[in-house]
């Protein structure tokens, strides 16, 4: 549902709903507050129930509400309403629907905690786990895991103040939906996962920030969230039911305690409406009457945004030599290349560690909940379950409970042996083992892009974030079809077998852009991050999409001119490894993204494209021209730039510039931070660029020890690429 006005003027910490139209009051009467008891995701008399699945989840992030306070104190904002607002900008960045701070009352502590009974069956189940994951450093996840959860639990009644995070609920989905097989009765539980990966995100965030902080979900909690929520004024009290102005009851909760002061809000007034501007659509805030439920008029099966109006065609819009595509190592990889020094020392001492990512205090705290999920990614399967044996039953099936859940698009295809790497992080060949992909992606966020270079201090959180939801709702997928009798494997950003661009292509979420490996889709232009799912079940595939993308890059060249290292080629598509792409120089974008001084990773291709597009309903003649006149793009992408999209809105920026110093602590970056104006006047050159490229013959061998780049090498390869239509007459007649 396209927005009608947009919100760039409104900061991020106001939230998507107007909540500041609301009327407050001091005090707030708790009394006749519904006791608080905590949600059970134990469903073993309906096999069929994603709640099942999310079991496990729920139980890693109740198991990791709490952990070490870092020892030495950030250096941040001392004003409390700036740490609030800082904080709820966060959390709205999280995608909580609303987001409140306050006092904690002493009502609001409980006499008994809520535990999650899940959280020792797991802590057991850890005990002896020995992990299907060759991720790096899973041994230390694994004992630090082991290790917490075997300390006794600790009284956090010293914690002074509360962040509050309300989750609405989408519409329920109907019994007779195709797709609803799975998803009945679990809103409680979804909103309770998704408000707890915000939460121990947060309470991660604000103990690397050196204060005490701990989570609490609907499952597991030492406060009453009703009554915190009702503080924070997220809630008023109606007839002995809590309600919310904006979604009456249909919400989900969850918060962290802390010792870090921050301003509070003030309850509300009970019995009010939402404001006008709510109603008509005509406010500044994302969510309105129209816009609040994504399903309200469509089956969840079929998502959030029209992909049934897209073109589908047989094959993707780019040639895939398929018989002669080349499989490379995941020592490949140029994170793993850099680890071990292939690229040098200094962006090995960028990458050991995952420094790159640590550096950054709102980065790195997503990064104990990535280590922990990669645990979960992999299992055995219980027997087939009889309702799993039509293809497309379970194809809707897939896609009604990825996007109720809330992955942004999904796309169902064949595996084929080409996308699997050749051989795993060992080093041991990898011999492919599922035939279906189940390919995702996640928005990396429109609103903080807006704010952000691209290659600031948010950078790398945003990557993170992505990251982190498709781990955990990908996981929960996967979990879900092993509880069906199939097997299925995550591939995420910590450990994947398989190349994910390949399979985004067959499986009709994108067509492969300018800026090289990544799949640019229509409705989320490349802002997204992806992830996998491989599995045995049987179902019914997408088919690829045109949508005019390959004449629109041709003609622009924004990415290119705009990417800080000159790492986006100018020039035409070329040959690598069997694919026809826009081939980017991936040793100099790896080497800029993590030992860059004046942020944290890089993403100024995502935010400078002129397909990074807000969802308002102003931008669709822009989309239905982009796709359908080809020849209107060199002139879109011109108006595109006269318009200074791509240009930093400063309103948008809610974050921290903190960079971890050699002592620990977070402060203020002291390299100046990456605040880049368009460059307009940049006339870039195919011409005048120098790249290089690694195809499979100058790939490093599969085995974890240095294998330096040759440069040189590389800089000759890209040289000697060729185009697909000579590479197709060399195939047909019989030349390599
Ligand atoms: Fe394609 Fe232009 Fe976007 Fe680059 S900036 S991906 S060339 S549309």
């Amino acid at each position: 549902m396209l927005k009608l006005r947009s919100y760039k003027t409104r900061p991020m910490h106001l939230g998507p709903f107007p909540l500041e139209g609301l009327k407050r009051q001091p005090v707030t009467d708790m009394s006749g507050l519904p006791t608080f008891a905590g949600i059970s995701f134990r469903r073993p008399d309906d096999p069929q129930s994603i709640v099942n699945a999310m079991q496990d989840y729920q139980a890693m992030l109740d198991a990791t509400r709490d952990g070490m306070v870092k020892r030495e104190i950030a250096e941040i904002p001392d004003n409390p309403q700036d740490r609030a607002n800082h904080l709820k900008a966060f959390g709205y960045y999280c995608d909580a629907s609303m987001v409140g701070t306050c006092l904690i009352p002493d009502a609001a502590w409980l006499d008994s905690p809520v535990a999650n009974p899940d959280v020792d069956r797991l802590a057991d189940k850890l005990r002896t786990m020995q992990p299907k994951t060759l991720a790096a450093g899973i041994d230390v996840i694994m004992a630090g895991l082991r290790e917490s959860m075997a300390l006794p639990p600790v009284d956090c009644r010293h914690h002074t103040h509360a962040i509050v995070f309300l989750y609405d609920m989408p519409r329920d989905p109907k019994p007779d939906e195709a797709g609803s097989d799975w998803i009945q009765d679990a809103q409680d539980q979804r909103a309770c996962l998704r408000g707890m990966e915000t939460a121990v995100t947060f309470a991660s965030y604000i103990r690397t920030l050196g204060y005490d902080a701990r989570a609490h979900s609907m499952a597991a909690s030492d406060v009453d969230l009703g009554a915190l929520a009702m503080q924070a004024g997220l809630v008023t009290l109606e007839d002995g039911t809590l309600v919310n102005p904006f979604t009456g009851d249909r919400f989900g909760l969850a918060a962290i305690t802390t010792t870090l002061e921050l301003a509070p809000d003030q309850p509300l007034v009970p019995g009010q409406t939402p404001p006008a501007s709510y109603q008509t659509g005509l406010g500044t805030h994302a969510k309105s009457a129209r816009t609040r439920d994504p399903f309200a008029k469509r089956d969840y099966a079929k998502g959030p945004h029209p992909f049934e109006t897209l073109k589908r065609v047989d094959e993707p819009t780019t040639y895939i030599d398929r018989p002669n595509v080349a499989r490379v190592p995941k020592r490949a990889n140029m994170f793993a290349r850099g680890l071990f020094g292939d690229m040098g020392k200094h962006v090995q001492e960028a990458t050991k560690n995952g420094n790159y990512v640590r550096k950054s205090a709102a980065a790195f705290a997503f990064r104990p909940s990535l280590g922990a999920f990669v645990l979960l990614q992999d299992g055995d399967a219980a027997p087939v379950h009889d309702s799993t044996h039509d293809t497309q039953r379970n194809a809707e099936n897939i896609k009604a409970a990825l996007y109720f859940l809330g992955v942004d698009a999904v796309g169902l295809s064949a595996c084929p042996d080409w996308t699997y790497y050749s051989h795993d992080a060992a080093g041991a060949p990898i011999t492919p083992y599922h035939e279906n992909a189940i390919s995702m992606i996640i928005d990396q966020g429109h609103e903080t892009m807006e704010g952000a270079s691209g290659d600031d201090w948010i950078a790398c959180a945003q990557s993170m974030r992505a990251y982190l939801r498709f781990s955990l709702l990908g996981g929960v997928l996967a979990q879900h079809l092993r509880n069906l009798g199939y097997t299925a494997r995550v591939h995420s950003v910590m450990d994947d077998e398989v190349l994910h661009p390949p399979l985004l292509l067959l499986s009709g979420l994108g067509e492969v852009s300018r800026i090289g490996e990544v799949i640019l889709n229509p409705f989320l232009g490349p802002r997204l991050k992806s992830g996998v799912v491989t599995t045995n079940m049987p179902m019914t595939h997408d088919k690829p999409i045109d949508f005019g993308l390959q004449a629109f890059c041709n003609a622009c060249n924004k990415c290119a001119r705009e990417c800080p290292s000159g790492a986006i080629t100018a020039g035409p598509k070329l040959m690598f490894n069997g694919y026809e792409i826009w081939k980017s120089d991936s040793q100099k974008c790896t080497t800029y993204r993590v030992s860059q001084k004046n942020g944290a990773m890089c993403g100024r291709c995502m935010k400078t494209c002129p397909w990074n597009l807000e969802g308002l309903f102003a931008e669709a003649p822009f989309r239905k021209l982009a796709m359908s006149v080809p020849q209107a793009a060199k002139a879109l992408a011109k108006l595109d730039d006269r318009l200074g999209k791509g240009a930093i809105n400063a309103v948008k920026k809610w974050w921290w510039d903190l960079e971890m110093e050699d002592d620990g602590a977070y402060r203020p970056s002291r390299h100046p931070v990456n605040q880049r104006d368009l460059q307009t006047d940049l006339d870039l050159q195919f011409a005048d660029q120098t790249l290089a490229v690694y195809p499979a013959p100058l790939a490093p061998p599969p085995y974890p020890w240095p294998a330096p780049m040759d440069r040189e090498a590389g800089i000759a390869a890209y040289e000697g690429m060729i185009d697909a239509a000579e590479h197709m007459r060399r195939r047909a007649a019989g030349q390599p």
